[in-house]
């Protein structure tokens, strides 16, 4: 069957292969330990789990509007507003999931060669979902000489009349940086004076161990008016198979990504958006809780990551993931790629990470800390022993 060049354009991820290489190897019996999680390891909190519950037995369980519940858009509004961003309901839609949210505006921004810069790591889906809505991707190389940031530098030497929007996500999956206040003013007064669109995926917004979340869109009206907000409750309150999320932006571009929800999905189910109104209305005791336990692992695992010979890393200020650059590393273990490297670990160590490629910068692995300590401190040591004894 001869499929669209549309979808014949599409990578295959290598983190689901990874995965499920891992799981094929747990399923013979071995002791696999899984480093690739790209979610908290947490059960969704009861409240929440309960409203759902509720809803459904109040027989909640038809369509709502295709841009989400008005409870839920409230919801929604209120939160940002705790976080200095006023909207009207009309600039909010909800959606199944950030990644759901970020397809519709792509597909709702993009025109045939329309360019979006996207920095180095990012996050797998976002030029897939740039390239299927016919835009074009224009990478821009971050590594630890910039605490893997963008500058106004490196934007105005990318910048052409195509550049149609930039993707900024802080704190950052697979980095785990996030951007100061300053650091956000420079892309502002960059994206301002080029009027571009910013796209500010704030999923782990509420995961952050050192400093605070700063949304660029709160810096000032300007570049308010040019920034889509991207966020959910996958990350925040350990709810990924819910599938909720949000987009806060211009009211034009969010009736036009509703009005495609409407074509395609529908609402988002309908359960899982009671489930979310309690998620930002209820109880967030959950929200620290978890914070504290993700910190307390990054202070235990980091110090011993950095025992591997040659790891290089900086430590992480948010989300869930380790980022090392193994270039070092590799080369003492007479792997040449990190690939080689990520393939063998799992083979021979049985522990499970991302390589980097998948990110976009192949000298770096990615080690995700939502599992427990234990096993954190086993597969380091697995890593550890793995490189040594090819010294
Ligand atoms: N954005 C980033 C950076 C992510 O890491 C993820 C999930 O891994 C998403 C968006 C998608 O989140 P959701 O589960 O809300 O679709």
């Amino acid at each position: 069957m001869e499929l669209s060049h549309r979808v014949q354009q599409l990578t295959p991820s290598s983190t689901l292969a990874i995965t499920a290489k891992a799981n094929e190897l747990k399923a013979n019996g071995e002791p696999v330990i899984g480093l690739a999680a790209g979610e908290p390891d947490f059960n969704t909190p009861a409240n929440i789990i309960e409203a759902a519950f509720k809803a459904v037995n109040e027989g909640k369980t038809k369509y709502t509007p295709a841009g989400g519940l008005p409870a839920l858009k409230q919801a929604i509004q209120q939160k940002l507003e705790k976080d200095n961003l006023s909207y009207e309901l009309n600039e909010i839609m909800v959606a199944s999931g950030a990644k759901h949210a970020l397809y519709n505006l792509f597909q709702s921004i993009l025109n045939e060669g329309d360019e979006v810069i996207i920095p180095i790591p990012y996050w797998v889906s976002y030029p897939e979902q740039v390239i299927l809505a016919g835009g074009k991707p224009v990478f821009v190389f971050t590594d630890e000489t910039t605490n893997y940031k963008l500058t106004r530098e490196m934007l105005d030497t990318v910048v052409t009349s195509k550049t149609k929007a930039l993707i900024l996500n802080s704190p950052s999956n697979p980095s785990g940086v996030i951007y100061d206040r300053e650091e956000l003013e420079q892309v502002a007064n960059f994206a301002v004076s080029n009027d571009i669109i910013v796209i500010s995926d704030e999923i782990y917004e509420t995961l952050i161990y050192d400093g605070t979340h700063v949304s660029i869109a709160s810096l000032n009206e300007d570049i308010k008016r040019l920034t889509i907000v991207i966020n959910g409750v996958s990350k925040s309150h350990s709810m990924t198979g819910w599938r909720i999320g949000y987009a806060a932006g211009d009211a034009k571009l969010i009736k036009a990504m509703t009005d495609l929800a409407s074509h395609s999905t529908s609402n988002p189910t309908t359960p899982s958006q009671w489930a979310a109104v309690e998620a930002y209305n209820g109880d967030d005791s959950f929200i620290k809780k978890m914070n504290g336990i993700f910190k307390d692992r990054l202070e235990t695992i980091y110090p011993k990551l950095m025992e591997i010979p040659g790891i290089q890393c900086i430590k992480p200020r948010g989300a869930f993931y380790l980022y090392p650059n193994v270039s070092e590393t590799i080369k003492f273990c007479g792997f040449n790629t990190a690939d080689q490297f990520v393939e063998q670990l799992l083979d021979e160590a049985l522990v499970a990470v991302v390589p980097g490629s998948s990110f976009g910068s192949p000298d770096n692995i990615r080690l995700s800390y939502a599992t427990d300590l234990d096993s954190m401190l086993e597969a380091i040591e697995r890593m550890k022993q793995f490189v040594e004894k090819r010294m």
